[in-house]
């Protein structure tokens, strides 16, 4: 038996049940007749008013790209179907009577740009159109479709542009004087379609085809082969879509909106697509046919003005898109046309739209009853909540800018926010401009740590070349910076100063305005209107999170070392600190000497005199921490990061000293710097991240740690005596082996209780460990002995299960590892092979495989050992969706992420709980 290729939209739900032995979810139904003929089929299967059409299958288009002919029995099925199709409008194709027209139009399972456009009137040749004349009453009309038709076959079937087409009736209606193609007269239709004809036999070297089935068969051939055109493939390497998938071609009979005054054609959005408030959206051109809309020759009219036009139409048409919304349950982007007052539709699909629309239909959709809460909860992507607490473009603004094509280019959205500012191509010029008070975008071809500096002052990057864990990338997410990375629409021209839109030519130069949208990947020309909405303004996301903090199971807290960044996170939900660094508080100006002469101490009492003057710093800040998480638990963890870092660089004292000694050698500073410069060369370290750092600074130091618990505990009791309720966790960093955290908590408890009998007065408190080097997941059991808590280090752990060190490996390596090794080797399409050793940047998504593994591990003996331990994750995947879903299904009771990812988290959590609880039930 031949394997069926097409399929009837009237009956592809019961046909493809049949060949599947199942019934298609939706998914399946695109898969294999794409989206557009899913949508015709879903459309039509509802009853909706779609002309009559038929769908060839992806399926049938792999087979093509294998053996470059139609698959065995797909030519006969089309001629089948085609008659099914002759029977039901009562039309013959090809019939010089009675002619039936068709478009073809191709369709992928997702909407892809590349891929051959729809071609319009198939089936005309002198003597349809005569009878469509006739048919019609309407000469002049059956002229402009059989231009319209040669015009598009030539261009898309053919690959003649329509330039030369477009041309020609550009001159036609010079002469006449009219300004737009409804005007021109019959006559010069008549011509037109001859001039037409007469160019294709000059280009071809042969007539215009007139047998509609050999038009049929080369537009199908020419969807086919539109799957590896260039630029399809381009889109889909760039958006990581399959080069298997193949698209379908949709076969439908024409509907006419060029039929005069009660014709026309439209596009719509079942809600505004830019702030989701339910309404329709969008646009309908009377006496128009296809692509005229969206082309702007002529202005459209709003959607809305279609009612006084015509009522009855409209009416059913909001009915018909209310029907679709229900039926998807979801908002839905349009196309249809009038023909003499009859609707049709020819499209459906789910309309793209913003963060802030995404959040407001999902919400005003559960509010209407079309979806669940859970649902609801589902609907919003994670990083679209990012991008509501991001400064964002004015939609209208983008939209007049892309209308007045101001779109230069589109790269990829790999650092969220809207920045808007002169261009500059040197690091060092946007310092000195930035001092200046000028708002900077950096361009670069690609930025390197010597960027840094730079991109910090800057309102936003943008890069040509590198993915979304290229350096620039990395820095900006890092930094709250928008950033527009791997833009390859431009070229970076740092010699001379500027950029060069590669499709247009367009050049812009140092000093010339730009705006970028880090959320989008766009880059406009010129200065856009920036918005922003506060938190506390934006009720749809408010109730939303509420809703998923109802559904999730795991706890998120924050991570926040100021009380200005506690109460923000707390604001954002946190429901806690998950990790409070102490060391920032060393690098005030105020502390800092002190630290030095802790380090520099020789003597007992010197040493406990510089903690004495470090223990205030400490105790204050804790205290406001204290009061910003009133209720809530604080892990405090203890100093962390390689002593030197706290002195001056070892390569400027140098200098400094050898300077002094030939220019000044008597001068006092000498032997202090001197002094420093001995101590720093003892404490110089091959490694440091694998140095005296975390709780062997601890150890080694003596009477650190303890000066900080001490301010700790002092600043929870004298709180705790103020009415604040203080839940104090002491975190202990970097530990390998048990008994260093047996030494250091036992030292560090004598001090915590010491402190409430001075205080008089007793807070419940734990004491805990951070999990981030491998020894110590793998020995968890033990651990747990002396921990109240474990804290995934992710980050930490991640660098040393891998053995990179982070700032070694991203930004370089690393960016390599995962955007692929070009292996020599070219597939059977021509394209080059890539290796890539990494899916993903491990730093940016927890790798589940060898660093989960270990995590899976320690949770599972650390709670054999003590059931009641309290686990969670400090380290930057606690912010990432995907790793959330991790912590999710390893039983972590909770994630703490920067203040601003808390509202992400508390999304992604939710869904993991739903995600994971429909899966198992
Ligand atoms: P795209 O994938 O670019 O949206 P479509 O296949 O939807 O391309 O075709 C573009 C436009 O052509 C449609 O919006 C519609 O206006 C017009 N069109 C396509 N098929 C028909 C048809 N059978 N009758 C009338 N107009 C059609
Ligand atoms: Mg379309
Ligand atoms: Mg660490």
């Amino acid at each position: 038996m031949t394997r069926k290729w097409v399929y009837l939209s009237r009956s592809a739900g019961e046909e493809l049940t049949e060949t599947l032995g199942h019934k298609p979810d939706l998914s399946e139904m695109k898969n294999i007749f794409g989206g557009k003929g899913a949508g015709l089929a879903d459309m039509t299967g509802a009853g909706l008013p779609v002309p009559p059409s038929f769908t060839i299958t992806t399926e049938a288009c792999v087979e093509y790209m294998k053996t470059g002919e139609f698959p065995p029995g797909m030519w006969e099925q089309t001629l089948k179907a085609l008659k099914e199709i002759e029977r039901r409008t009562g039309r013959r194709f090809g019939d010089p009577e009675n002619p039936l027209l068709v478009s073809v139009r191709s369709g992928a399972r997702v909407s892809m740009p590349g891929m051959m456009d729809t071609v319009l009137n198939l089936g005309l040749n002198d003597e349809t159109r005569a009878s469509l004349a006739q048919l019609t009453d309407n000469e002049w009309f059956s002229y402009d479709a059989y231009r319209r038709f040669i015009t598009m076959f030539s261009d898309i079937v053919m690959g003649l542009d329509r330039e030369h087409f477009e041309k020609l009736l550009g001159e036609l209606k010079k002469k006449e004087g009219v300004k737009t193609d409804p005007e021109v007269s019959l006559e010069g239709m008549k011509g037109l379609v001859g001039q037409y004809k007469a160019l294709y036999r000059e280009h071809f070297g042969q007539d215009f085809p007139t047998d509609p089935y050999k038009q049929l068969e080369l537009a199908i051939k020419a969807v086919f082969a539109s799957w590896n055109g260039a630029r399809a493939i381009a889109y889909r390497e760039f958006n990581k879509i399959p080069h298997d998938w193949g698209t379908a071609v949709n076969v439908c009979t024409m509907v006419f909106g060029n039929l005069g005054e009660r014709s026309g054609t439209g596009v719509a959005f079942t809600r505004d697509p830019a702030t989701g408030e339910r309404r329709l959206y969008g646009e309908y051109l009377e006496n128009a046919q296809g692509e005229d809309v969206v082309a702007g020759i002529r202005t459209p009219l709003k959607i809305a003005q279609l009612q006084e036009v015509m009522p009855d139409i409209y009416e059913q048409f909001v009915r018909v898109t209310q029907q679709l919304e229900h039926h998807y349950r979801d908002v839905q982007d349009v196309e249809f046309t009038v023909e003499r007052g009859k609707l049709w539709m020819l499209q459906t699909r789910t309309g793209k739209r913003t963060a802030a629309a995404a959040v407001k239909a999902a919400m005003d959709m559960a509010r209407e009853g079309l979806l669940t809460r859970e649902e609801a909860v589902m609907r919003v992507k994670p990083e679209e909540v990012d991008q509501l607490l991001h400064p964002f473009f004015d939609p209208q603004a983008k939209l007049s800018a892309e209308k007045r094509g101001d779109l230069l280019a589109e790269g990829l959205d790999a650092s969220p926010g809207a920045g808007t500012g002169i261009v500059i191509f040197d690091a060092d010029r946007a310092i000195e401009l930035a001092g200046q008070g000028q708002a900077i975008i950096l361009v670069r071809p690609e930025t390197s740590p010597d960027d840094v500096p730079g991109m910090l002052v800057s309102k936003g990057v943008l890069t040509q070349h590198g993915g979304m864990t290229s350096h620039a990338a990395v820095v900006a997410r890092g930094n709250n910076l928008p950033c527009v990375a791997g833009c390859e629409d431009i070229s970076v021209d740092v010699e001379r100063n500027q950029f060069t839109v590669k499709a247009t030519g367009r050049v812009v130069e140092e000093g010339d305005v730009i705006s970028i949208d880090g959320g989008t990947g766009e880059v406009f020309w010129g200065a856009l209107n920036t918005l922003e909405v506060e938190y506390e303004e934006q009720q749809d996301l408010i109730e939303l999170l509420s809703w998923a903090d109802e559904v999730r199971t795991l706890g998120v807290r924050t991570n926040a070392d100021l009380p200005r960044d506690a109460r923000r996170a707390r604001q954002f939900g946190a429901e806690g600190i998950g990790l409070c660094r102490t060391e920032h508080m060393f690098f005030d100006p105020r502390a800092r000497d002190a630290v030095v002469h802790m380090i520099m101490a020789e003597t007992d009492e010197e040493r406990h005199a510089a903690l004495d003057e470090m223990l205030p710093f400490q105790e204050q800040d804790f205290e406001g921490v204290f009061e910003a998480m009133d209720g809530l638990p604080v892990i405090m963890r203890l100093i962390d990061p390689p002593m030197h870092e706290f002195l001056p660089a070892r390569e400027e004292l140098i200098e400094e000293v050898t300077r002094l000694r030939c220019t000044d050698p008597g001068s006092p500073e000498l032997p202090k710097k001197e002094k420093m410069l001995q101590v720093v060369n003892s404490m110089w370290e091959v490694n440091p991240m694998m140095g005296l750092r975390g709780c062997r600074a601890g150890i080694m130091y003596r009477g650190l740690t303890e000066m900080q618990t001490r301010a700790y505990f002092q600043a929870a009791c004298r709180c705790a005596r103020r009415g604040i309720k203080v839940v104090p966790e002491v975190m202990i960093p970097l530990v390998g082996h048990v008994n260093e955290l047996r030494l250091e908590r036992e030292k560090l408890e004598t001090v915590a209780k010491q402190v409430m009998k001075e205080e008089g007065i007793e807070v419940e408190y734990m004491f805990g460990t951070m999990i981030e080097i491998p020894r110590a997941a793998l020995t968890a059991g033990e651990i747990a002995q002396y921990a109240d808590f474990f804290s995934f280090g992710t980050n930490d752990l991640t660098q040393m299960t891998f053995g990179y060190s982070r700032d070694d490996a991203e930004g370089k390596f690393l960016i390599k590892y995962v955007d692929g090794f070009d292996t020599g080797e070219v597939d059977t399409e021509g394209r080059p092979v890539l290796f890539k050793i990494l899916e993903v940047n491990p730093f940016q998504t927890l790798d589940e495989v060898g660093v989960g593994r270990l995590v899976e591990l320690c949770v599972k003996e650390g709670r054999e050992a003590k059931p009641d331990l309290e686990i969670g994750i400090c380290g930057e995947h606690g912010g990432d969706p995907a790793s959330i879903d991790f912590c999710h299904r390893v039983g972590l009771d909770y994630v703490s992420c920067s203040p601003f990812r808390v509202p992400v988290a508390r999304l992604a959590a939710a869904q993991a709980t739903l995600r994971h609880a429909s899966a198992e039930g």
